[in-house]
């Protein structure tokens, strides 16, 4: 049955693994340990921390497994306009689809498991690529982005709690570990701007990158120690992805999502609160799921622009 399902959301494109709730503990443990060895930095743990939440939910009854599943994700290019130049910036994967992808995969799902008496939920604030991995579904990249055959690291991954129960036999777990392609291959860690990775550690120095400072609330905008020319993102960063040999296949599926004209462009740059912006400049950058992050836009799309004009 379980077979079945996996088949049934291959077959949509969505290659897909289960396993047991039980693995979270482990997983929560797992993040734990690294923490106690000192090998995160405590302001990425407690972002880190503050964001999982670990704790099964009632529903569905009695959740017992997770499905974990990957979809295609391109990069997205949007085009900004200011003082008659157009400036296209990217969006790397996944970003854009984050919402509106899992409800659809979230259909499909409940499609196959209504018809066997079960049911699932989209959840959010789970590691999922660490669950990726031990599931066997994705491997991680010396970048620590995560990698799958059919898609490079352009995909993204959801994750649904089920009531569908998952034996030993219906499920993979693996120890955590890179590409055997990483091992003679160097080329993300020359080209990360800010040497966030390194030869020495499985772990990226996540204080280091630049999506630290490009994206997430409150985390001081670009230090000093970053070098204006290193921003290639309007939030996040592709410099580690775009090179890969993993990648090549990959890099023609750029999908174009939008046009911001001059007046918008200015209201964004001028750093207007975003209730403040007319509401079809809001709608878009909701729709384009950017607006989470718009208290770093302004400066993200000015250091963008700077470097293009
Ligand atoms: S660039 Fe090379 S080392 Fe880095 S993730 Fe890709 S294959 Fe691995
Ligand atoms: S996302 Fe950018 S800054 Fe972060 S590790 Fe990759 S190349 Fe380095």
């Amino acid at each position: 049955m379980v077979e079945t399902v996996l088949e049934y959301l291959r077959k949509k494109g969505y290659p897909a693994r289960i396993v047991s709730v039980g693995h979270l503990k482990e997983v929560q443990e797992e993040i734990e340990k690294l923490n106690e060895a000192r090998y995160l930095d405590q302001s990425m743990y407690k972002l880190f921390k503050d964001f999982h939440n670990f704790s099964i939910p009632a529903s569905p009854d009695q959740a017992k497994s997770i499905f974990i599943v990957a979809s295609p994700s391109p990069v997205v290019k949007i085009n900004f306009n200011h003082e008659g130049m157009s400036f296209p910036v990217l969006i790397p994967p996944t970003y854009t689809e984050y919402y509106k992808k899992p409800e659809e995969i979230k259909q499909y799902l409940n499609e196959i498991l209504e018809s066997y008496g079960y049911n699932a939920v989209r959840v959010t604030r789970l590691p999922e690529k660490l669950i990726a991995v031990h599931s066997g579904l994705a491997e991680y990249g010396a970048n620590n982005i995560t990698y799958i055959p059919e898609f490079g690291s352009f995909f993204l991954l959801s994750a649904f709690y089920s009531d569908l129960p998952c034996t030993d036999t219906d499920e993979t777990w693996n120890k955590l570990r890179v590409m055997d392609r990483c091992k003679n291959c160097r080329v993300c860690i020359s080209k990360c701007p800010t040497a966030a990775i390194t030869e020495e550690r499985f772990l990226i120095k996540a204080e280091r990158c630049l999506t630290y400072y490009n994206e997430f609330k409150g985390t001081p905008e670009f230090p000093g120690w970053i070098r204006p020319e290193s921003h290639n993102c309007l939030v996040g960063c592709l410099r580690c992805q775009l090179p890969c040999p993993q990648n090549r296949g990959q890099l023609d599926k750029v999908e174009e999502l939008a046009e911001i004209d001059e007046t918008e462009t200015s209201l964004i740059l001028e750093k207007l609160e975003f209730e403040e912006l007319p509401p079809s400049l809001a709608a878009k950058l909701e729709d384009l799921n950017i607006s989470m992050y718009y208290h770093h836009l302004a400066t993200n799309l000015k250091a963008l622009i700077t470097q293009n004009s």
